[in-house]
Formats: C-alpha cells, structure tokens, sequence
C-alpha cells in the first residue's frame, strides 16, 4: 500500500510503497479515506526538536482520519463497512492514571503517527477500543477531523460558555472550531484574536461577533461597549504564543476563566500578578476525553454544529508536498488529504 513515511534525521517525507498492515490482537483494519494534517505532522516533516525527542522512525505519520471499517475481529461491535474515525491517543488503560478515569492522561500514552505507525496511508491497524463509529450520514470531511474538533470541543466545555463572553487567541484550525462550538453552545459573544486576516475572515464566517488584528489593532478599543462585564469572562488560548495568553490575562474580567491548550514552543512570561488579583482561573487542555469528548462531539452535530469554512484546503495524497506547503502557511485553514475515494 500507499504511505507516507518519515524515514529518519533530516527534512521531509517520503511517499512509500510498504506492506499492508495486519491487524495483531483486538484490532481493526481500516481503509483511510481522507487524513487532516496536523501541526504535529509538520513537525514530525522538519524534523524540529520536539520530533527529534518524540519520534520513533521509521514511522507512518497522521493521526487525524476518516475510514471504513474493512476487516474488524470477532466478537468486536463493529461491522465492515462502517464509517469510522478513531482516538490517536493510546492509553495503557492500566496504570492509576487510566483506572481513575483519566486515560487521556495516560503517562504511558503512545500516539498514532509518532511512536506507531499513523493515518497518511492507505490501511491503518487500530485497536477497537480506539475506533469511533460515526452516525449513518456523518460528513466525511468533517469525520476526518474528530480528533481536531474534539480538541476545540474539549477547550470550550471546560467551562459552561453558555450566555458568556468569550475571547479566543489565536484561529489556527482548532481556534477557528472552538468558535463555531463556543456559538454553538451559547456564547454570548466571541471575540478572536489573530494575526492572519484570511484566518480572522473565517473565524467570521463560522460566526465570530468580532475579529481583531493583535499586531495592529487595540482589543480594549474594539470590544468598547460589547462585553457585559469589565473584560472577558472566558478566555481559550488556542495560538500557543506568550503573547496571546498575556493578552487574556489583560482583558479578562475579574474571575475569568482561561482554558489552555495552544502549545509554547518556549518558555512564557505573563503578568502572573494581574492572574492573581483578578484571581483568573487557569485550566490546561490536552487530547479529548476518551469518550465522553466524542460523544459531546456528534451530539453538538446532530445539533447544528457546523464547521465546514474551517476546511480551505483538498489534494489527492500524492499532492502531499503541496498540501504541507499549504499547511505550513499558516493561512489556509483545514488541509485534507484524499487516500481513497468512498
Ligand atoms: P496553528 O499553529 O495553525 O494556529 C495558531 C494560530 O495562532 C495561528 O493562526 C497564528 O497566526 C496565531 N497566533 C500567533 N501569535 C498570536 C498572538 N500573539 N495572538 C493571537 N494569535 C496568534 O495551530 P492549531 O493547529 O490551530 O493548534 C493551535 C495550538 O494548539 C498550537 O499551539 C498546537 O500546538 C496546540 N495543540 C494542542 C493540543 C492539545 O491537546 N493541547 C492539540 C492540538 C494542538
């Protein structure tokens, strides 16, 4: 089959011809229609310090998919055919962490595309328990991107966002999610921070009230007069840059709620003692709650929910060096790339 490989050191990927996977115990075999690319497959590209320290190559990358269920174990609850996507993180399910009902937590955690073999190929083994069947008639563009938009669903359940407003840093494609999610589930206001005007057109499109240029634009003259208290009563800090995060400690309102789940590349310095006498409230978000994220995730699409101006970017997979140009841009928002054609 058909897949994208990080051999070793050094630039780039490699599409490669390699054997077919098979399936080891109490997994499926899956048929990957269409892959989204993450940051973390760019990184895992070039090769930076964190995949250095992180990767086992040689590896298939990609962990963000849509398939069909092609060949699945006996006694699994899972019928050929299906259309599924899948939790990337693999829990040990065995040590305390996973036992108290944490396993997106998991210590030992092992992740598809990083330290086993990942999504960008034509067939992906992956444990049952891990496999996400998708309601009859679910959008496969947006099926592929459960992993992402359950990242942005996380984000924004932290906290209740109903009838508060909120101001997101940074619209990078799970920003722009946890703006159309944040609507969706009853905002008062969302406010997005973002350097990229292509990227604050679409926070627009998914139903942003105000977009605003960090770099050249003054928030607090923006927002005069819309918010209902003296600042935001809910900050998602989705950029990963000490910039943003300083600018919600600026203007949130006393109480304000901040979830975190952009990723520093170094160290951050914020004004820690305006944190403290606004007595913020600071919650780190990582991965998706197995299940409970997923499940939120269908009901909010069942109900409305709709991401599709997120996704700006389709090539076949053999385009890939196209499509991670275009998603090491930083203006596109969504890349996916088509393994197969349903
Ligand atoms: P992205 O890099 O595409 O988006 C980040 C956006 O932040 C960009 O559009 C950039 O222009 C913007 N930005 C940069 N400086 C800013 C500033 N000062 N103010 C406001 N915006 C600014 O990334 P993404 O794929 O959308 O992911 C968002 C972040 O979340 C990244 O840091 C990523 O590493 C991290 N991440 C974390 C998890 C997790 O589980 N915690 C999962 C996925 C991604």
């Amino acid at each position: 089959m058909k897949a994208l490989v990080k051999d070793g050191p050094g630039a780039g990927l490699r599409l490669a011809e390699v054997p077919r996977p098979t399936p080891q115990v109490g997994e499926a075999l899956i048929r990957v229609l269409r892959t989204g690319i993450c940051g973390t497959d760019l990184h895992i590209a070039d090769w930076d310090r964190w995949a250095r320290q992180a990767v086992r190559t040689p590896v298939v990358v990609g962990h963000e998919f849509v398939g069909i269920v092609e060949w699945a174990p006996p006694g699994a609850e899972l019928s050929v055919g299906t259309v599924v996507s899948g939790e990337g993180h693999l829990a040990c399910r065995r040590c305390v962490t996973c036992t108290s009902g944490r396993p997106h937590l998991c210590p030992r955690m092992g992740a598809l595309g990083v330290s086993r073999d990942g999504a960008c190929a034509e067939f992906l083994p992956l444990p049952t328990e891990n496999v996400w069947p998708h309601r009859p008639g679910v959008d496969i563009e947006v099926a592929a991107l459960f992993d992402p938009l359950g990242n942005a669903v996380h984000a924004v359940t932290c906290f209740g966002v109903g009838g508060e407003d909120v101001l997101i840093t940074g619209a990078g494609p799970v920003g722009l999610m946890a703006v159309a999610v944040a609507r969706q589930v009853g905002a008062r206001c969302v406010v997005v921070s973002e350097p990229s005007p292509r990227r604050r057109e679409i926070a627009k499109a998914l139903g942003a009230t105000l977009v605003v240029d960090p770099h050249h634009e003054s928030l607090a003259d923006l927002c005069d007069g819309l918010l209902a208290d003296d600042g935001f009563t809910v900050g998602l800090e989705m950029s990963g840059a000490s910039a943003a995060l300083d600018t919600i400690i600026a203007h949130a309102a006393p109480g304000c709620r901040v979830a975190a789940l952009g990723l520093p590349a170094g160290g951050v310095h914020v004004d820690w003692a305006a944190a403290v006498t606004k007595m913020l409230t600071f919650q780190g978000v990582y991965g998706r709650r197995m299940f409970a994220t997923w499940r939120t995730t269908t009901a909010l699409l069942e109900g409305g929910l709709s991401i599709q101006p997120v996704i700006t970017n389709r090539y076949r997979y053999t385009d890939h060096e196209v499509a991670f140009t275009a998603a090491r841009g930083r203006t596109a928002g969504k890349v996916l790339l088509e393994w197969t054609r349903p």
